[in-house]
């Protein structure tokens, strides 16, 4: 447990006071509206670019959880310029989650 970071994996790189401070702060600041489709009901905090910038300019507040789950939509389809196209098709477009086509009867 020392101070350095191995770099691979994301999830330890968040800054400590991630959950106690900085989500309910963008989270309040966006009014739980989802940066992404525009809808409320946001559940997580998303880094608008991947990377290490924790500032509150690269940070929104995200559906993951929540439907539609436009956070999990992002991170399957590579988020750069994905956000576009989204936005348009959100009400018309599938989930993906919803197609129940391997369900093996045999074994
Ligand atoms: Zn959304």
């Amino acid at each position: 447990m020392s101070g350095r970071w191995q770099g691979s994996t994301r999830r330890s790189r968040l800054p400590l006071d991630w959950s106690s401070r900085i989500v309910p702060r963008i989270m309040a600041r966006d009014h739980g509206i989802c940066y992404l489709c525009g809808q409320p009901g946001a559940d997580t905090i998303d880094h608008i670019q991947p990377g290490d910038n924790h500032t509150d300019t690269n940070l929104a507040a995200v559906h993951d959880r929540t439907w539609p789950h436009c956070h999990r939509y992002k991170s399957s389809r590579e988020g750069n310029t994905a956000r576009h196209r989204y936005r348009d098709r959100r009400s018309t477009e599938p989930h993906p989650g919803t197609i129940t086509s391997h369900h093996g009867a045999a074994r």
